[in-house]
């Protein structure tokens, strides 16, 4: 009998599995975990599924399995979703596995469920560790195996070597029991007549088991959350499992407090803040279907569930689920490919849907469930423009004086006020007074920002640091360094200046004190302990500020006007989300928008409340260009520490892309970030009709290409975030 041989995907940057001899006795299934020899050292593998013929290869040559681990396998459809992804994003499939192994899932990960207990057997050999253990155990109680070294002050090995030895065993534990299952019945709650309508059909697409995508396309404060509880509701009553993405880790907390109240129990977190041993269990309970419910970040694509009954992506429009290092994907997306392996509905919720999704709703492509009114009646806040032209604020100062009396008649009212200005940090610029050189950072292009709190200058893109010098660095004169346009941190000086009575906060995601404190910040807004917030987009998300009156968009310019196309969409969603924020308690709201260009169609469709107009402009400016939806894109952008050596790869690159009637190649050109982290940045596009496979062109692209040479890199990114 020839021998037998299996093919196994390891987490590296390779595309295809390596093959290895099975040896006699074990058996192994697609999706189980392997350890496998490679080179000196073993690494864990993933069997993975043949396709086609075994290919016929030299047996003599392979190498064997060492082992098949106890660990969770990986579902057949979590298989195909790291195909797809590898063949959609042209990354190597070993790395698309390796973001689906990366949490909990490395070797060790599940060692809490192996336990030791002494045997009563003596060991060959005593030593002090040894006998502090054997003390330890003594009492005859299983221990979880890393539990007992720590307790007993020794090091693993001391652990296995006394299993060795026959004087502990090793107990397999029972699994840790689950978490009270959620309640789909716990605190229902009574729908408006939209949501009821709503709801219904969400209810009917979890029971039909089947692919679908809806948009929940509602107002902010239309109530979308309490929309798709009750379609995770269902799935928990039909014993399936829901998943449910958020954009913003440190903002779940409100949500998961929300759950809780519609549920009984929390949902299970799944992000980077939750330790390793505690993602080990949820993991092995997401695949044995203990967990009903996972709330996660993006990473949370690739749990193992059981049985997926329904998926949910809320506030889809948000850039943070696109993953631009690495293995470059939306999650949007890939939740989208990953229900649809999974044959179960997925709802897209939004008040500011992507352009991509409104135009797939257009289609119908998706189904659109809209909530078109506030939920209790309250109105979303209209937006009044002040053209900064006519009657701006004096020189140095950020606030104009009609956006200043508004917020004293908010403060009076006893209500609060939110500005809005989306740079972190005291001031976007520091200039010298006596040469004019501006302070940039020493590896990017880009300036660095002042940040008073922290006493430091710094690259908002790379983390670099340095204190404010005492004197230019150009021209040496001393004190002579200023800052120049305003940030958070300086807005709120003006804010303290012009209304000293008032409590003020900066909301800013790069304070100190980290997630722990912004809860706690976020939680005194709500609760009304702050009169005026200043923030960054982080207060652009999802909040619920109950006493919030009067929000101000400080400068609405800031991210027109780039000549990105998404920076229109960009500005429209972050303003139309800020202003959102307002008039959700008992006091009305009202917004303001401080521009340069009140006739640009964003800032009109803004003011006017008529999110119509928005889309129907954007989208056929995409149209007109081809840009995405309607065409499909790609970035290659190549990067080197020599600008030289990037830009002569670049012309090779483009000068070896294959003829195609239906492919347009754009550039190269200096990158939008043209030196990053030290690395000078060249870019191409490459543009191609909707129905053309674009991942296909760029494979053939990428094997007739230029290899490329010494420390030059070539990064692809198929549905790049700017273009
Ligand atoms: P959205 O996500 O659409 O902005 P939310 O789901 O946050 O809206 O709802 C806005 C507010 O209205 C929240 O405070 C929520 O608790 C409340 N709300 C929504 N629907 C209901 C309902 N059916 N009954 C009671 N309160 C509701
Ligand atoms: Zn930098």
């Amino acid at each position: 009998m020839s021998p037998r041989t299996v093919d196994v995907l390891l987490p590296l940057g390779l595309d295809a599995p390596y093959s290895y001899l099975l040896p006699e006795g074990m058996e192994v299934a697609p999706g189980d975990l392997v350890h496998v020899p490679l080179a000196t050292k073993g690494m864990v593998g993933v069997v993975w599924p043949r396709t086609g013929a075994p290919q016929t290869v030299d047996t003599g040559k392979l190498k064997a399995v060492k082992a098949k681990l106890d660990y969770v396998p990986l579902p057949p459809d979590l298989m195909k979703l790291i195909d797809w992804m590898a063949d959609y994003t042209l990354a190597p499939r070993g790395m698309v596995l390796r973001m689906a192994l990366r949490h909990g899932e490395a070797p060790g990960a599940g060692r809490e469920r192996v336990g030791v207990r002494a045997t009563g057997a003596k060991p060959e050999r005593m030593t002090a560790a040894r006998a502090r253990l054997l003390a330890l155990l003594s009492d005859g109680f299983v221990r979880g195996k890393s539990e007992a070294a720590r307790e007993g002050g020794v090091s693993p090995s001391v652990v296995d070597g006394l299993v060795d030895d026959g004087a502990l065993e090793t107990v397999v534990l029972p699994p840790e029991p689950a978490a009270y299952p959620p309640d789909p019945d716990h605190a229902a709650v009574a729908l408006s007549e939209a949501q009821d309508a709503a709801a219904q059909v969400l209810r009917q697409a979890v029971d039909a088991r089947a692919f679908a995508v809806h948009l929940l396309d509602g107002v902010t404060g239309s109530g979308k959350t309490e929309v798709y509880f009750e379609a995770v509701a269902e799935a928990i009553r039909r014993g399936r499992q829901a998943l449910i993405l958020l954009p913003e880790i440190a903002l779940t907390q409100a949500f998961l407090e929300r759950f809780h109240a519609r549920f009984g129990v929390k949902p299970a977190e799944w992000h980077s803040g939750v330790s390793t041993r505690r993602r080990a269990r949820i993991l092995n309970e997401v695949a044995s279907g203990a967990v009903k419910v996972v709330a996660g970040a993006r990473s949370a694509l690739f749990l193992p569930f059981r049985d997926l009954g329904l998926a949910i992506v809320d506030e889809e429009h948000d850039p943070a689920y696109k993953q631009e290092d690495g293995v470059c994907y939306h999650a949007r997306d890939m939740a989208v490919v990953r229900a649809r392996l999974c044959a179960c509905p997925i709802v897209l919720a939004s008040a500011t849907p992507s352009i991509e999704t409104e135009v797939n709703a257009r289609r119908g492509r998706y189904n659109r469930l809209a909530l078109p009114v506030r939920f209790g009646g309250a109105k979303v806040p209209a937006l009044t423009p002040i053209d900064l032209r006519k009657e701006g604020p004096p020189r140095g100062r950020w606030i104009a004086p009609r956006l200043e009396a508004e917020i004293n008649h908010t403060l009076e009212a006893g209500g609060q006020a939110l500005l809005f200005l989306n740079r972190r940090g005291y001031a976007p610029l520091t200039l010298c007074r006596s040469c004019g050189h501006r302070m940039r950072c020493p590896s990017c292009t880009s300036w660095l920002v002042e940040h008073r709190y922290r006493r430091r200058l710094t690259c908002h893109h790379c983390g670099y640091q340095a204190p404010v010098p005492d004197a230019c660095p150009a021209c040496g004169e001393k004190d002579s360094l200023v800052p120049v346009g305003p940030g958070v941190e300086r807005l709120q000086e003006e804010v303290n200046a012009l209304f000293p009575a008032a409590r003020t906060l900066v909301l800013s995601s790069d304070l100190l004190g980290g997630v722990e404190r912004m809860r706690a910040e976020l939680d005194a807004v709500a609760k009304g302990e702050v009169d005026v917030v200043v923030g960054t987009q982080l207060v652009a998300k999802g909040h619920n500020f109950p006493g919030l009156a009067l929000v101000g968009v400080v400068d609405a310019d800031v991210g027109l006007g780039h000549g990105d196309p998404r920076a229109a969409e960009r500005t429209f969603q972050l303003v139309h989300q800020v202003a959102g924020r307002a008039g959700r308690g008992a006091a009305e709201g009202r917004g303001f928008v401080q521009t340069h260009m009140p006739e640009h169609p964003v800032m009109r469709a803004l003011v006017k409340g008529d999110r119509a107009a928005f889309y129907e402009s954007e989208i056929a400016a995409r149209q007109e260009a081809m840009l995405p939806p309607f065409g499909r894109m790609a970035s290659l952008v190549v990067s080197a520490s020599e600008a030289i050596a990037a830009e002569a790869h670049a012309r090779k690159l483009a000068a070896s892309a294959p003829i195609s009637p239906e492919v347009r190649v754009l550039g190269p050109a200096e990158a939008p970030l043209a030196v990053l982290r030290g690395r000078h940045r060249w870019r191409l596009l490459a543009r191609a009709p909707r129905a053309f496979d674009l991942s296909a062109y760029l494979r053939a692209w990428r094997a007739v290409a230029p290899r490329p040479k010494g420390n030059v890199r070539v990064a692809i990114d198929v549905d790049p975030q700017s273009f």
